[in-house]
This record gives C-alpha cells, sequence and structure tokens, in this order.
C-alpha cells in the first residue's frame, strides 16, 4: 500500500497543472498521478494533426522525465481507478494496487459521447492517442467516412480526414455548424465555406438510423461510408465516484476553491461543474487544475469561473468566440465584410462576449477588454482596419498561446514588462506545455 500526501487520479491538462501548482507551493513532497493511458502527458488538441499526419506524437508531448524529477511529481500508467473509499482515504486501482492520500484531486476528464443507435457497427471516437491511433490505421484503407456532430471536434477531423485523402460528410443536427460558437449569421458564413472545401455538409437533419454501411437521415438522405466517427460531446467520467458520497450533477459538483462537498477531495477539469457550467476545454481545465493544486497545498485560491475561448483554424477560416453569446441582452454591433464577421455581445454596458470570424485581429485587447466598458472595443467592430498595438508578442505554434511582454506570466513568476528574450531557462508554454523555441513572432 503506497501511502503519497497528494495523489491526482488523470493525466490531463487538469491533473498536470494542479501537480505543478502543488510542486510549486508545497516544496519537495511527493506528488502521485495514477492515470489508465499508457503515454505520457500530452497538448490533446493536437491529436487533430496527429490524425492528419502532419505532427507526430513526439512533437507535443513536451514534459520530460526532468521536468517531473524536478518537481517530485511520479505517474503510474495503465493504472485504472475503480473504487475511493474516502473514509478510510484510500483508492483501488483495477490492478487492485491501494493508495493511500491526504488529499486528493479527481481529474478522470470525459469520455467521447455516443448516442444509443442500431448498428452493428462499432462507431469510432477521438478523445485520446489511443482513439486517433485506431482512426489512423483505418485512415489508410478508408476513404469515405461520415462524421457524425458539426462540433469543433467535427469539423477540425473533417479536414485532417480530407488532408489523408478521405472524402468527408458530416452531419449536424442543428441548422448551422459550430452552433455552441456561432450565432445564424456567423454559421451561414461558415456553411458556404465548409462547402467550398469540398466537404459534404448535412445540417438540420438528424441521424435516424444506420443500415449496413450507410447512415440514414431524417430528411430522407443517404450517406454511404466505410468508416463513422462520432463527434458528438464529451461526457464526465464519474462512474467510479457512485457510492463515495460525493455530489453529482451531471458531474463532480466543485465550490470556488474546487473542493467537491468531501474534505480532502478535489476535482478539476473535464469531469467538473462549477456553478453549472463544464466547460469541456484544455484552457478552463488547466485553470481549475492548477488552482485545485494551491488550494490542496493550503494556498486558498479563488476560483472566479472562466471565460470559454473556442478557436478553430483547420478549415482554413479564422474563428474566435469568446464569453457569453446567448445570453447576453444587446447585440450592439456587427460589421460584415467580403468573408469577414464581427460581433459584439454586450449587457449593462460591458462587453461580455463576442464572435471574429474571417479577421481576428484584435483578439487579445478585446480579451483584455472583456466585463469593461464596451467604449473600449467599440473600433474593433467599426472598421476592419482598427488600430492594434501588437508590441513584442509572440505566439505559440502548436497552441497558439500569445506571449505579451506587457502582460508577462504570473503563474511561473514572469514579471509584466519581460521582453520574449528575457524569459527564464526552462520556461514552459503555460498552455501546451511547448519550449521558447516552439514560439515565433506574430
Ligand atoms: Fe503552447
Amino acid at each position: 500500500m503506497l501511502k503519497t500526501k497528494y495523489v491526482i487520479i488523470g493525466n490531463g491538462a487538469a491533473g498536470i497543472s494542479a501537480a505543478d501548482a502543488i510542486s510549486k507551493t508545497d516544496k519537495g513532497v511527493e506528488i502521485l498521478i495514477l492515470t489508465e493511458e499508457n503515454v505520457p502527458h500530452y497538448y490533446r488538441p493536437k491529436l487533430i494533426d496527429f490524425i492528419s499526419g502532419e505532427a507526430d506524437f513526439k512533437s507535443f508531448v513536451f514534459y520530460d522525465q526532468d521536468w517531473y524529477k524536478d518537481r517530485n511529481i511520479k505517474v503510474i500508467y495503465n493504472e485504472k481507478v475503480i473504487k475511493i473509499n474516502p473514509e478510510e482515504k484510500i483508492i483501488i486501482s483495477e490492478n487492485d494496487n491501494r493508495y493511500i492520500y491526504e488529499k486528493l484531486l479527481i481529474a478522470s476528464g470525459g469520455y467521447a459521447f455516443v448516442p444509443p443507435f442500431f448498428s452493428e457497427i462499432k462507431p469510432l471516437t477521438v478523445r485520446s492517442k489511443s482513439d486517433a491511433d485506431k482512426v489512423i490505421e483505418q485512415s489508410k484503407e478508408n476513404t469515405n467516412w461520415c462524421i457524425i456532430g458539426g462540433g469543433l471536434l467535427g469539423l477540425e477531423l473533417s479536414n485532417s480526414l480530407q488532408k489523408t485523402g478521405g472524402n468527408v460528410s458530416i452531419v449536424e443536427v442543428a441548422d448551422y455548424p459550430l452552433p455552441r460558437q456561432l450565432d445564424n449569421d456567423g454559421g451561414d458564413f461558415l456553411k458556404s465555406k465548409i462547402k467550398s472545401l469540398g466537404i459534404n455538409l448535412y445540417t438540420g437533419v438528424k441521424l435516424q438510423e444506420i443500415k449496413g454501411r450507410k447512415v440514414l437521415l431524417s430528411d430522407g438522405s443517404e450517406i454511404p461510408f466505410d468508416e463513422i466517427i462520432f463527434c458528438t460531446g464529451i461526457r464526465p467520467n464519474i462512474e467510479i465516484l457512485s457510492d463515495t458520497g460525493i455530489e453529482i450533477d451531471k458531474a463532480v459538483k466543485i465550490n470556488d476553491y474546487l473542493e467537491t462537498n468531501i474534505q480532502d477531495i478535489f476535482a478539476a477539469g473535464d469531469c467538473s461543474i462549477h456553478n453549472g457550467k463544464m466547460y469541456g476545454l484544455w484552457m478552463p481545465a488547466l485553470e481549475q487544475g492548477r488552482l485545485a493544486g494551491f488550494n490542496m497545498a493550503g494556498k486558498k485560491t479563488l476560483y472566479p469561473g472562466s471565460n470559454p475561448v473556442y478557436k478553430l483554424k483547420v478549415v482554413g477560416v479564422d474563428v474566435v468566440t469568446v464569453g457569453k453569446i446567448d445570453t447576453a441582452i444587446q447585440v450592439k454591433s456587427a460589421n460584415k465584410l467580403a468573408g469577414v464577421y464581427r460581433k459584439a455581445f454586450i449587457e449593462n454596458e460591458n462587453l461580455v462576449g463576442f464572435i471574429l470570424y474571417g479577421d481576428i485581429s484584435g483578439e487579445n485587447e478585446l480579451k483584455k477588454n472583456l466585463n469593461k466598458d464596451f467604449s473600449q472595443s467599440e473600433e474593433y467592430f467599426d472598421t476592419k482596419e482598427s488600430s492594434m498595438s501588437n508590441g513584442d508578442t509572440y505566439v505559440c505554434d502548436i497552441c497558439g498561446y500569445i506571449y505579451d511582454p506587457a502582460k508577462g506570466d504570473s503563474d511561473s513568476g514572469v514579471a509584466p514588462g519581460t521582453a520574449f528574450k528575457d524569459l527564464p531557462d526552462g520556461w514552459n508554454c503555460p498552455v501546451c506545455g511547448a519550449p521558447v523555441a516552439q514560439f515565433s513572432k506574430e
């Protein structure tokens, strides 16, 4: 039986950032990560480029053995947790190993949801490295792909599969793709863009039945396929918690300190729900993990919630959606130019969200202006050529994170005003972990 002060279940964004935060706060103490995957932590969003053949797996694994050693983090792979006993503070794994913890973080993430349907075909999903391996294996033989779900993942995947030489159809139940990120007008823009790429896009239709190697849609159309992939969202991995007394509301309920209702058990990332919100995104998982780590190590830190940022790049059009785009009371400004669509969402005179389509300039300034008076942001929605001071900012080629010297990187102790060239040795991209060599000047 292994006894460790800090145990983390899950090696994704939330798990790794929590471990890092604990190591910075409670220095020298051993941290244990249990993961069911058999590969080290990787930047998950890059799986899309792995599938297309544009990135090999190693190119998005950034933390080497030294990184873990320096932080006294031990990872046990292929270790699926099947039971937690909060009274005795014991975790039991499928391999029948037992671990005793003082503080536990549940960062078990999510799994790809597949709605029930009738078919003898086992559909593919894309969530983990091993899922991606299966898709790559099939892409060597198959050319006709049907993707169910026209959200972020479905669209990016369609583009990746096209690059492997495949013929791709997408089925989206909403009237336009990216229904969570775009409104109707923006959706129409994207619709014609996707069609112009030669991707067969079916919107406003439901999957009725899968018959042999054919998908039957609610409007009567049929799509023949070799392989079908479901991109219909993720659900939290919470089945191991059923008899623990941990409060669940679709996901693990956490308070503003990332605590569950049970003492010394925290949760973060895709398995958690905070203030009724499940983000299912890399950045919020990273933020939650980091703050959970601080709180676990005794540094009380409040989590105010995240501003979800969705970015889509691969279909050749930049789309950025930030903050609230559905509940804002007023829509104050829309500016349509050829292929460019920008909209601000305002509540109580404040900018609370925005959509930038085709031209995403001003993105960082607008993010800074979020929840501030809209008058400061107005210029970005008036003309295409708004004045923007970029300074010497550098962008991460892997994940798109932008290092802004004016801001620095407070989580890593980099003070505002620190030029990119003056970043300390060993500094990594705070989002994906890439080293400075992976950055280029904006
Ligand atoms: Fe990065």
